[in-house]
């Protein structure tokens, strides 16, 4: 069970982001995805609240006391490995609060650690995220995952002799941890260290569709916030 509830929590937890797969192929190709595509702001896989059936069945699970700990690892992979992260180490944030089934209405975007990153978007966005004391804590933390689960897969080895049973899970999951590492210590290209070309900020927080679907509290709220953005942008 331990290896494929890991395994199982790393799917999940990368379930919202498919969306990039979707922008691809709605553009043509993942190498055209710019900063225009803010995933985080239009995408229905980007909104908590679409999740919530899995929090239901969770609960059911624990009523009836039927494999609550199965139940509990979507919730675990999306909210906590996805969404939690997107809060704490992106620019943008996530809507929490954002309805799905409303189209035109917004919700506030919580983010927390965001000063480097805010305003950024996709390669720009990565450009200066990889600079972040979080993502070189995530690939610490990569790092020392691959090599506990390896010295967890001899252990088992051992424990299973004379007749070692090679489990391909570990496997999975190693390679799996070895892509992010990879991925995460890549260095960006030059040209998206340099001020993108529309401009930092140029996203939700002055797209007046987004101003105008906040509730009358939270438009009131953000128009505080970014006031000085807005009077720059003229935008409203
Ligand atoms: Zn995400």
């Amino acid at each position: 069970m331990d290896f494929y509830a890991v395994f199982l929590i790393a799917f999940f937890s990368m379930c919202p982001d498919l969306d990039i797969f979707y922008g691809g192929i709605k553009e043509g190709g993942l190498e055209k995805l710019d900063e225009d595509f803010q995933h985080h702001y239009f995408s229905i896989a980007h909104y908590p609240i679409v999740y919530t059936p899995f929090i239901i069945l969770f609960i059911i699970s624990l009523i009836f006391n039927f494999y609550p700990l199965y139940f509990i690892i979507p919730v675990i992979g999306i909210y906590f490995g996805h969404f939690l992260l997107d809060t704490i180490a992106c620019g943008d944030g996530i809507m929490w609060g954002k309805n799905p089934f409303k189209k035109d209405k917004y919700a506030r975007f919580i983010n927390i650690c965001y000063s480097k990153t805010d305003g950024y978007h996709g390669f720009y966005w990565e450009a200066r995220y990889r600079q972040t004391f979080m993502c070189k804590i995530s690939n610490i933390a990569v790092l020392i995952s691959a090599v506990i689960i390896q010295i967890f897969h001899i252990f088992e080895t051992f424990r299973m002799f004379p007749v070692p049973t090679y489990n391909v899970f570990y496997l999975f999951i190693l390679i799996y941890l070895l892509v992010m590492l990879y991925f995460g210590l890549q260095k960006s290209p030059e040209e998206f260290q340099k001020e993108p070309k529309k401009g930092r900020y140029s996203d939700y927080r002055i797209d007046p569709r987004y101003i105008n679907g906040l509730s009358e509290k939270n438009r009131r709220k953000h128009l505080e916030k970014y006031s000085a953005l807005l009077n720059n942008n003229r935008a409203i």
